[in-house]
């Protein structure tokens, strides 16, 4: 990872906002004339969709498939879409920055949606317009929330936002894994990292475990003296038996040398309070650890974005009315993803993305005067690598059943736990990857 690198890229992420080349509201909308805020009325139905990330960007596509007619706008903060799945793939020296980040040309003219860049600041359930930090407003018919998480700063002692850049929590892809990355790299070679795994419920259960593994990868190859200490307010987690299973097969975990010690809740993993300019965190015992990397993954609520909407219940999530994703709050707003409370499935790129194909046709149904259909089908694989070449996954399927979603059938894989089948889970993770971030960027 090269510095010049980090720096390049993240300068890029952060131009969204400040230096996008932001159109007026009619540029976005046809039957506007230049110079008027898009806020009257369109012959065309207008949805606009709060949000770039899987859940916005696979909705706007299912409309605009389901009816090429609707003018959808994306609003999105930043030009640049760095994915969260894979990024951990980044720690082991897998992929570069550059292979996880990209922008939103091809898919908008493909698509034939608009894309904004801005920040969404307001909201005007009445008027049906939400207005940006550039002092634009856009008027929609049916509005679509996706903005993923935000985090709970309130939950933890000593450390917040302001200093991510030393303590770096990752869990938004971008920047934060540049720097985390770079901290890896300059760690001592007998140097100690521990990381600090956030409660349920939270965006990709396996997510800190395959990160986890990806440090492993890079210490046992880089640094071989090296330990991770993970702190864990749980005392099982996703994918638990695969995970370890792995860990013994490659990093000695449970032994002597384990270059893994995962510390339950049960064994005082629980953390209260991280001090980012001595680099020690203090767990729920008063143990005080030192280290030379700390990654804290904080807990985690709906986007801040949704809260100022009126869109989150005293848990800080979404409800939504399943079958539809529109909110059980605010009625014409869908509300999917990270946000959104639709559990039994979890959060994750690949829900995100299923639940889209729903909220997209039942969008342009509701647009239109038509009627919802009440039969969809879900479905969620999540893959992990423990090495390059040994891939796990857990997949599930779900249904409707009386307007809620339902588990029909799941599983943990691959079946047999041969190297050969690692391997092939693996090719199948890399696979799933190539093929959703190229369904999602064009
Ligand atoms: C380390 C890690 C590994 C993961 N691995 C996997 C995996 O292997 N498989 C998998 O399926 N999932 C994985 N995930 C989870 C996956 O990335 C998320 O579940 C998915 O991105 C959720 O999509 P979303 O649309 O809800 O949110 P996001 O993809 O986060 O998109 C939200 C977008 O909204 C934008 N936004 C927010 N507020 C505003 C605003 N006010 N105005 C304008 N724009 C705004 C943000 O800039 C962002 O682009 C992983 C996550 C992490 C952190």
């Amino acid at each position: 990872m090269k510095r010049r690198e980090l720096i390049k890229l993240g300068a890029a992420a952060t131009a969204g906002v400040a230096g996008s080349q932001l159109l007026t509201g009619c540029d976005h909308n046809p039957s506007m004339k230049k110079g008027m805020a898009s806020t009257g009325k369109s012959a065309k139905a207008r949805v606009v969709v709060v949000g770039g990330g899987v859940g916005g960007v696979s909705t706007a596509q299912a409309i605009k498939k389901a009816d090429p007619n609707i003018e959808v706008t994306i609003i999105e903060k930043n030009k640049l879409y760095s994915t969260c799945y894979a990024s951990n793939w980044v720690l082991s020296d897998i992929f570069k920055m550059n292979d996880i980040t990209s922008n939103y040309n091809k898919m908008a003219d493909k698509y034939k949606i608009n894309m904004v860049y801005d920040q969404v600041v307001g909201y005007d359930p009445v008027k049906k317009t939400v207005s940006t930090a550039h002092g634009k407003t856009f008027a929609y018919d049916r509005l679509v929330v996706s903005p993923g998480i935000s985090f709970r700063w309130d939950t933890i002692e000593g450390h917040d936002e302001s200093t991510t850049h030393l303590v770096p929590h990752a869990y938004k892809a971008g920047y934060q894994t540049m720097q985390l990355k770079e901290q890896m790299d300059d760690m001592p070679a007998d140097g100690t990292m521990v990381m600090v795994t956030p409660p349920n419920p939270f965006r990709c259960p396996p997510g800190p475990y395959e990160r986890a593994s990806m440090v492993a990868e890079f210490l046992k190859r880089e640094k071989p003296k090296a330990k991770l200490i993970i702190l864990d307010a749980k005392d099982k987690f996703s994918k638990f038996g695969l995970f370890t299973g792995g860990w013994k097969m490659h990093y000695g975990y449970e032994s002597d040398n384990s270059i893994i010690d995962w510390v339950s809740k049960s064994n005082g993993g629980t953390v209260k309070a991280v001090d980012p300019k001595n680099m020690t965190v203090t767990t729920a015992d008063g143990e005080k650890i030192k280290a030379d990397v700390i990654n804290y993954i904080p807990a985690q609520k709906a986007n801040n974005t949704a809260a100022m909407m009126g869109l989150v219940n005293d848990k800080g999530w979404c409800p939504v009315d399943q079958t539809t994703f529109e909110s059980t709050m605010v009625p014409g707003v869908h509300v999917l993803g990270d946000s959104s409370v639709a559990s039994p499935m979890p959060k994750s790129a690949f829900s995100a993305n299923s639940q889209a194909a729903v909220v997209g046709k039942a969008v342009a149904a509701l647009v239109n005067g038509q009627e919802a259909s009440k039969d969809g089908n879900f479905g969620n694989q999540c893959y992990s690598l423990i090495t390059t070449d040994h891939g796990i996954s857990v997949a599930a399927g779900y249904k409707l059943k009386e307007g809620k979603i339902a588990k029909t059938s799941g599983g943990l894989f691959p079946k047999q736990l041969t190297k050969k089948a690692f391997e092939m889970e693996a090719g199948s993770a890399r696979g799933w990857y190539a093929g959703m971030a190229g369904t999602i960027f064009g």
